[in-house]
């Protein structure tokens, strides 16, 4: 951080604590809690699958060694994974949009994946999530 020279040091530690606050701020939105996944959820489902994927609960877990999210039809609810967090807000978006699409088609077949057509950056998110995984910061892909 770098910090103009004219500051007093009052100025200095205000700005120091306004530049603080500032990055808390964006780190939060990086890194969604639970809550904001299912508000998230919800709008992106109301968006693009006209709000007719509704999770009973969606949920950061970490045990989700090689799937970038999964969901429990019988149940509808969705975990994501915590490898997601600080990745791009597009392509958690993707990841939830997926699991939402589950909720409405079990399998990867066309009609599955037609639900996601209206996401503008489905192809974009998938090849960045297999970049990633190339990237060998994952064992293995697949959402599921
Ligand atoms: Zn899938």
């Amino acid at each position: 951080m770098s910090i103009p020279a004219r500051f007093s040091r009052a100025q200095e530690q205000e700005w120091v604590a306004k530049m603080l606050a500032r990055l808390e701020d964006k780190e939060r939105r990086r890194r969604p809690s639970d809550d904001e996944l299912a508000a998230r959820s919800a709008d992106l489902s109301d968006r693009y699958l006209g709000g007719r994927a509704r999770p009973s609960s969606v949920r950061w877990a970490n045990n989700q060694e090689h799937r970038w999210g999964s969901c429990t039809v019988t149940d509808g609810s969705i975990r994501i994974s915590t490898r997601l967090r600080g990745m791009p807000e597009w392509v958690l978006d993707y990841v939830l949009l997926h699991e939402l699409a589950h909720l409405l088609h079990a399998g990867h077949g066309p009609e599955f994946w037609a639900l996601l057509e209206a996401y503008p950056r489905t192809e974009r998110a998938k090849g960045f999530l297999e970049g990633v995984t190339f990237a060998g910061e994952s064992p293995q892909d697949d959402e599921d």
